[in-house]
């Protein structure tokens, strides 16, 4: 890697930060420049455990939004070597920008299962969430659920959600096309559409904190948001929140609960390539799973790697077993049929 494109970074970053300090110094075994939309701190402990173990430094650029806009605007000077990101949408993205390269590496497959990787090698899972039910810990007795079942009459002005058009909701939706064909979905669309206490709203949190609040019983959300609320001393209501719900894996006993991603991805014009890939295998391992997965609260994807007490708790989850290659297929329709049924308008009576 030359100089000029570590300083590039190393101002960009500071600037982020609004501190004034001079760049960093590269090290004569290098440094891996890693663009992230995910939470800087979620992700330092993972950086310190990989220099400390290779000598390698890492440089860190957070952008939540317009991350491959960004590598891509850079063109071939990005320093960019390592893109992490989330959820399977935003990978597809990058991709389709053109901002990644193909990557062959045995040590990485071997840890990443298949249907959790490009069949291309352009990006690869990291760690897992599961769209999961939160429901009422009062209020509903039963203790398993499908996602079909929203769509029961029995739900009428029980069921609460953030926006359909939201990218967790879209690939949710673009697997239930995947498994049950375009018109079945759009019914079933137009069922949850009507079983809504009110309009989709607010985040993933906002559902358990409707339910808490007697608003709904059953909203849709995240894993890893339960871990958040459950340990969150910032805000102690939101512990209130989590304790008002249970989660319910949908579909356990037939295909799997829909799950997605986050990832990362070997930036196309990588200065460092070597030692991102060192990087790549190193977040693939058994010690970086374990790690990622406790510090977001979200499953390992590498069988057999430590699970966090916290997500324990929750249950078990059997994930659907659908590459999330085919699931993003269908994303398109799926936005395409949230607008058709008007789901984010709400219910019409
Ligand atoms: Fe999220």
């Amino acid at each position: 890697m030359t100089n000029k494109r570590s300083l590039r970074l190393s101002i960009a970053t500071l600037a982020l930060a609004g501190a004034s300090l001079l760049p960093f110094a590269a090290h004569a075994e290098g440094t891996v420049n890693i663009y992230t939309s995910r939470q800087p701190e979620l992700i330092q402990p993972l950086l310190d455990a990989f220099t400390e173990e290779t000598g390698i430094q890492t440089e860190v650029l957070f952008l939540n939004q317009g991350l491959e806009d960004r590598v891509d605007a850079e063109g071939q000077n990005s320093p960019a070597d390592v893109i992490l990101t989330v959820d399977i949408g935003r990978l597809i993205n990058t991709k389709e920008k053109g901002v990644t390269q193909s990557l062959e590496n045995e040590t990485i497959n071997a840890n990443i299962p298949e249907q959790y990787r490009d069949p291309e090698g352009h990006w690869f899972g990291l760690t897992m969430r599961g769209r999961v039910i939160y429901a009422s810990k009062d209020r509903v007795e039963q203790d398993t659920i499908t996602y079909e079942e929203l769509a029961d009459p029995k739900w009428k002005g029980k069921v609460c959600m953030r926006s359909g058009q939201h990218m967790y909701n879209i690939a949710l939706i673009a697997s239930m096309i995947a498994h049950n064909g375009e018109e079945k979905t759009e019914e079933w669309l137009k069922a949850v559409k009507e079983n809504l206490a009110t309009k989709p709203d607010g985040g993933d949190r906002d559902q358990a904190r409707a339910i808490y609040a007697g608003e709904c019983d059953v909203g849709l959300g995240n894993t890893y948001y339960v871990g958040l609320m459950m340990k969150n001393e910032k805000e102690p209501e939101q512990k209130e929140w989590a304790n008002a719900i249970k989660v319910l894996f949908p579909n356990a006993e037939d295909r799997g609960t829909h799950v997605n991603i986050s990832g990362m991805a070997l930036a196309k014009h990588s200065p460092d390539k070597d030692n991102a890939i060192k990087l790549m295998e190193f977040l693939s391992s058994e010690e970086a799973q374990a790690i990622y997965a406790e510090e977001n609260n979200e499953y390992p994807l590498l069988p057999g790697a430590a699970i966090s007490e916290t997500v324990k708790s929750f249950g078990e989850i059997k994930p659907d077993t659908l590459p999330l290659s085919d699931v993003a297929k269908y994303r398109k329709l799926a936005s395409e049929l949230v607008d058709r049924v008007g789901l984010d308008d709400g219910p019409a009576s």
